[in-house]
């Protein structure tokens, strides 16, 4: 049988292939360590819990408006606005299936066949995917260590052709963990004004930041009706699995996303987004402090096991260099995954020479891990 094209031309997640591998060494009874994970290992908050339990009680469990319910997204609305001092209204939100779901509805809405979209490598795994899912060229841009992953503003304006509709932008970011600073962020605003530009900006990771303040691409006044803000309940809240992301624009990008909306999934689960309601005034501190703890326990191991990484400033990764190894990123992590550790080859992210390993796990399974590298690195000698 013949397929698309379009869908010929992508490759299965990385990611998701290398979790499957150590999940059938595990099934076969080895012990594993996965830092594989993209997902918080916390609970969901009881509270949200019980606020969809009560929601699906009371009979909240038919269709809603095809955007979310009026009340989630004016609490959105309010929750963004207090954040970056914006003034969105509930018609600039539409409450979408996972951040995942937002950002292919916004390619799809923004591409024509050809249009060439700008994402920074390294770059988490769907953007090129979705990008080549809607008919649109990405264009990869490398970022390096040395300038703290943030893009040059001169490689950005090397790709610009008369092709180029959009740039996406993600802090903090995956796999990196840098976060945008104010002025690189500022660059952007202009940069998408000069080449009449949409700016896609996935900041899922919000609000997981552990040094600083954190600037939201929101913020930038002149650029915002032509900035597309991707968020998520998924990293915030541990909800990953509730499938609960949401889209910021102006009305006009709105309305249109509904329209693809409205054609294709209907609204988000309904009780899902009385949960949301109930996550918005929930506290999430106690895991951005341990997020915080394990980054710092680890910043201090790798250091001594003289590993070569940028400090994470936000979301849940390291991203380690191994180029000095002498195995590509896919052979150190096959050899790393027979001494029990499993993370993810940097290949994955668009970046050669890399491995990235996520802290969303517990403690214990860090020791683990530090001990299994530490032992790996010392017979690669
Ligand atoms: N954007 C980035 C950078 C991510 O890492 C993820 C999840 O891993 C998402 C978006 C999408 O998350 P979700 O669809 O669960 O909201």
């Amino acid at each position: 049988m013949e397929f698309s094209a379009k869908i010929e031309s992508i490759q299965p997640s990385a990611t998701i292939e290398l979790n499957s591998k150590a999940i059938e060494l595990q099934n076969k009874g080895y012990e594993i360590v996965r830092l594989t994970a993209g997902e918080p290992d916390f609970d969901t908050p009881e509270p949200i819990i019980n606020a969809a339990y009560q929601a699906m009680k009371e009979g909240k469990t038919k269709y809603t408006d095809n955007k979310g319910i009026k009340e989630l997204r004016q609490k959105i609305a309010q929750y963004t606005n207090k954040k970056y001092s914006t003034n969105y209204k509930e018609n600039n939100i539409i409450v979408t299936n996972g951040g995942k779901q937002s950002l292919f509805n916004a390619l799809l809405l923004i591409t024509n066949p050809g249009d060439e979209i700008i994402v920074n490598d390294p770059s988490w795994v769907s953007y090129d995917a979705q990008i080549r899912m809607v008919g649109g060229i990405p264009v990869h841009i490398k970022t390096t260590k040395e300038n703290n992953y943030i893009p040059e503003e001169k490689e950005l304006e090397k790709a610009i052709t008369n092709k180029t509709k959009a740039i996406i932008i993600n802090s903090p970011n995956n796999p990196t963990g840098a976060v945008y600073d104010k002025e690189f962020l500022s660059f952007i605003s202009r940069f998408s004004i000069e080449h009449d530009l949409i700016i896609i900006s996935d900041e899922v990771y919000d609000a997981l930041v552990y040094d600083g303040n954190y600037t939201s691409m929101t913020n930038f006044e002149e650029s915002r009706d032509r900035t597309i803000l991707i968020n998520s309940f998924s990293k915030t809240w541990s909800m990953t699995g509730w499938r609960l992301g949401y889209t910021i624009a102006n009305e006009k990008i709105v309305t249109q996303l509904a329209k693809i909306q409205s054609h294709s999934t209907s609204n988000v689960n309904t009780p899902s987004q009385y949960a949301a309601l109930k996550a918005l005034e929930t506290d999430n501190s106690y895991m951005v402090e341990e997020f915080k703890k394990r980054r710092d326990y680890l910043y201090d191991e790798f250091k001594k096991l003289g590993l070569t990484f940028n400090k994470p400033k936000g979301a849940f990764y390291y991203f380690i260099d191994i180029s000095n190894y002498g195995l590509n990123d896919k052979e150190f992590c096959e050899k790393l995954l027979e001494y029990g550790l499993a993370v993810v080859p940097g290949s994955a992210f668009f970046c050669d020479g890399h491995i990235r390993l996520s802290f969303a796990a517990s403690m214990d399974d860090l020791k683990k891990a530090v001990e299994i590298l530490k032992k790996f690195l010392l017979d690669l000698e």
